[in-house]
């Protein structure tokens, strides 16, 4: 299978100087990195359990710190509305979370049982996080915008037997609730004021009650830690299992990926209830011992800046929708802020438009690194990084201590496996299914309670990621799409992300989503939705001149037949945009599991902002 384009190889590649670095890589040699990682190592830059009693998450995040004498260092800043912030220290981390996981032992809450959160990004969240892995209890942090259906949905499919919320979130979305989750014994409430609800506990009184010097419990590293939710494309969402041998790989790709030093500030936009804000918004850089800052606001461009420069933050981790908004709104919005502490800007989630990564060099004075993972990895798998060269639209390439390939799928879509080994894509620029070798510590140990659906991610030797993606003859990982999201025309395979990005080099696009829909010609042709920028009106020649554009740049075969303006396309919370969405409701199809999908005018940002758009121009 070839992919339609190679749209994104036009783009120049961005060099490194190596002379330039105001703080040496930790990666400045690609090859011999990998040649000298292997994973003990990795492990041996961690502690362990005081007494060879085993590895816990908690322990390597706050207090081998403390131990090594650093407990006064701020370990989460946090960012109030006001712009004012209060921090919590390693040894504040440490005794809190100590507290914690007394105070669910003592509520009888035990090893391997389900501590759920439904919080926003207070210090509640984080001393819950690490106190559930000290009591060997296993931690599921759920998204606060969640409404209550999602939140009861996974409540259920989780066995919680503990969740630690607010006043307001427990009376909007439990309480009412409650009769249907019979498993759920312990509701703590961060903010009660000594007056908890009917029905629940006062997590600060118990926190004061709860002996701070108890022993952490001894974990093993193959010991559930963690429970991360994520939505099939049908069917209920997916609880994927992590165990506490993850934080090897969340400081190792701390190190590689996010090139991280404990000197550094460092901001990870993502909010915990999401797998990138708890692997890199709270345990990579707990466990490299830097300063997190944490936004208790939503995102704001004037805000964003602020945060950047007023907190002189070296190293920042956010995400393409992120990026693009704030390209919306302007590069000169940044002028004025004095961003020179920024050392490196990293993005992951969605594929990243190769224009956005060149913009960053206009408004951060950095190019954007896109990388690649998923929840099932638990970590980061492909990266730019800081010393190595850029190719602008490509992930980058595998991690040390990850082997990744392309399995070739079948007419049904399926991985071909022969004699018990999956075939594999060996030609340049060629489309395959990105698989990765298991047996790096933060890949995913199951699905809860669902066996079948977790076999089912493996063929021949790999574990089978679900993206389709081609691979240059340097190793560079170049994303093609979900392999439900590709689009197969008149016998061309596209890959909607090119035809994406190609439409948002248009000056009038903010941003585009693109689908195939059925035509009995070509099988498929490419529909695309598109944002404009703000100010700009849709109409009829703007419509028009958008796709003579797109094919221009992507020839015939592959640019858009079809395009409908839209107000906003739907997004899941973390800002993916959600194709098979566009798709259901253009086809008139059922949505499946939308529990993740933003509220707001995203619900109906198929109707099309000019009735009766779409059509083929030619
Ligand atoms: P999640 O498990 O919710 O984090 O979603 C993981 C999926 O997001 C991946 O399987 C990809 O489809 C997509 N994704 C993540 N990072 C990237 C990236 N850098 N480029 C393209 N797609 C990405």
């Amino acid at each position: 299978m070839t992919a339609g384009t190679a749209h994104s190889l036009c783009w120049p590649a961005i060099g490194k100087d190596p002379g330039s670095f105001r703080v040496r890589p930790h990666l400045t040699d690609y090859v011999a990195a990998r040649a000298a990682f292997s994973w003990d190592e990795a492990r041996r830059q961690l502690s362990g359990l005081p007494g060879g009693r085993g590895l816990n998450i908690a322990y390597e995040a706050a207090d081998r710190h403390v131990a090594a004498g650093l407990g006064g260092r701020e370990a989460l800043r946090f960012i109030r509305a006001d712009g004012g912030a209060h921090a919590l220290t390693y040894a504040d981390l440490a005794e809190r979370s100590n507290r914690f996981a007394a105070a669910l032992r003592g509520l009888g809450v035990g090893r391997g049982e389900r501590v759920f959160s439904l919080l926003g990004r207070s210090p509640a969240l984080y001393t819950a996080m690490l106190g559930t892995f000290k009591n060997a209890s296993v931690f599921c942090p759920l998204f606060s915008a969640f409404g209550p259906e999602p939140v009861r949905q996974r409540l259920q499919l989780g066995g919680a037997r503990a969740l630690v919320t607010t006043r307001a979130l427990y009376r909007r979305k439990i309480a009412p609730q409650r009769d249907a989750l019979p498993e759920l014994r312990h509701v703590l409430l961060a903010d009660t004021d000594g007056h908890p609800e009917p029905g629940t506990l006062d997590l600060a009184a118990l926190l004061a009650e709860a002996p701070a010097d108890e022993e952490i419990a001894a974990t093993q590293p193959e010991d559930m830690a963690l429970l991360h939710f994520t939505s099939g494309t049908t069917g209920t969402p997916k609880g994927a299992i992590h165990v506490h041998d993850a934080v090897t790989a969340h400081h190792a790709t701390g190190t590689f990926a996010l090139d991280l030093h404990p000197e550094d500030i460092y901001w990870c936009t993502a909010d915990p209830g999401w797998v990138t804000g708890t692997s890199y918004g709270v345990l990579a850089p707990l466990s490299h011992g830097v300063t997190s800052i944490v936004d208790e606001e939503e995102m704001d461009a004037d805000r964003w800046y602020r945060i950047l420069a007023g907190e002189r933050v070296s190293v920042w981790y956010t995400a393409p929708t992120a990026l693009r908004m704030l390209m919306k709104a302007g590069a000169e919005r940044a002028a004025g802020h004095d961003l020179s502490a920024l050392r490196f800007v990293a993005s992951v989630g969605e594929p990243l438009n190769p224009e956005v990564v060149l913009w960053g060099r206009e408004a951060f004075g950095q190019p954007v690194h896109d990388n690649w993972w998923q929840t099932e990895t638990g970590g980061i798998m492909i990266a730019n990084f800081a010393a190595t060269e850029i190719r602008p639209g490509s992930m980058g390439r595998p991690l040390p201590g990850i082997e990744a390939a392309l399995v070739v799928r079948d007419e049904a879509d399926k991985a071909v496996v022969r004699d018990g080994a999956a075939v594999l894509v060996t030609d340049p620029d060629t489309m395959g299914e990105l698989a990765l070798r298991p047996g790096w510590p933060s890949m995913f140990r199951g699905y809860l309670n669902e066996e079948e659906r977790y076999r089912k991610c493996f063929a021949g030797g790999w574990y089978l990621t679900g993206d389709l993606a081609r691979r240059d003859a340097d190793g560079y990982y170049w994303f093609v799409g979900r392999g439900d999201d590709v689009i197969k025309s008149s016998g061309h395979l596209i890959g909607p992300f090119e035809v994406e990005s190609s439409l948002m080099e248009h000056d009038a696009v903010a941003e585009a989503g693109v689908i195939g829909v059925p035509d009995p010609v070509a099988g498929e042709v490419v529909k695309a939705f598109v944002e404009l920028r703000p100010g700009v009106e849709p109409s009829e020649g703007l419509r028009l001149d958008i796709i003579a554009f797109a094919r221009k740049r992507l020839g015939p075969a592959v640019a858009p037949r079809l395009l409908d303006f839209t107000a906003a396309l739907p997004k899941t919370r973390s800002g993916k945009i959600l194709r098979r969405l566009l798709k259901a409701r253009e086809l008139g199809l059922p949505e499946g599991d939308t529990s993740t999908i933003e509220a707001g005018p995203a619900s109906d940002a198929t109707q099309p902002a000019l009735p009766g758009s779409s059509g083929d121009p030619a």
